[in-house]
């Protein structure tokens, strides 16, 4: 049985089918306004275009990404495993789904995956040290 309450899960509901709703929208204004780069001749100009395509097809692939997961939130919320942390099965929090609607993991476990993620294994990793820089030592 779920901890959060039946209007808890309608507005985590509403939350989900606003943030696809946005996402979609944007989706396909940018499929709408297709960025054709101009070709001028210039190498520099082209390489900037090329740029911005690239950063374009990033964003598309983000947002693609999570509408993937507003899709899977809006099977889980049928669940009874809706709002329990995937990793350590402790509640997410009803704050949390709501603004995040696609999380699966608790703020925690979501917490440490990042730092794995940057490479650090410990919850507060303390500055690497300094390393000290010759500049003979450069390769050429
Ligand atoms: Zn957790």
């Amino acid at each position: 049985m779920s901890y959060l309450t039946p209007e808890q899960v309608e507005e985590i509901r509403q939350s989900i089918e606003k943030q696809r709703a946005e996402i979609l929208e944007k989706v396909n204004q940018r499929n709408e306004d297709e960025y054709e780069p101009e070709v001028r001749g210039d190498d520099a100009d082209i390489a900037n275009s090329e740029g911005i395509a690239i950063t374009m097809e990033r964003l598309q692939t983000r947002d693609v990404r999570l509408l993937k997961k507003l899709d899977e939130a809006a099977r889980w919320i049928e669940t009874e495993d809706f709002g329990y942390c995937e990793s350590c099965g402790e509640e997410i929090g009803f704050k949390r789904l709501l603004a995040r609607p696609a999380a699966r993991l608790c703020i925690e476990c979501k917490q440490n995956e990042e730092q794995r993620e940057r490479g650090y294994y410990h919850p507060r990793p303390r500055k690497p040290p300094k390393t000290l820089h010759h500049p003979d030592d450069e390769e050429d």
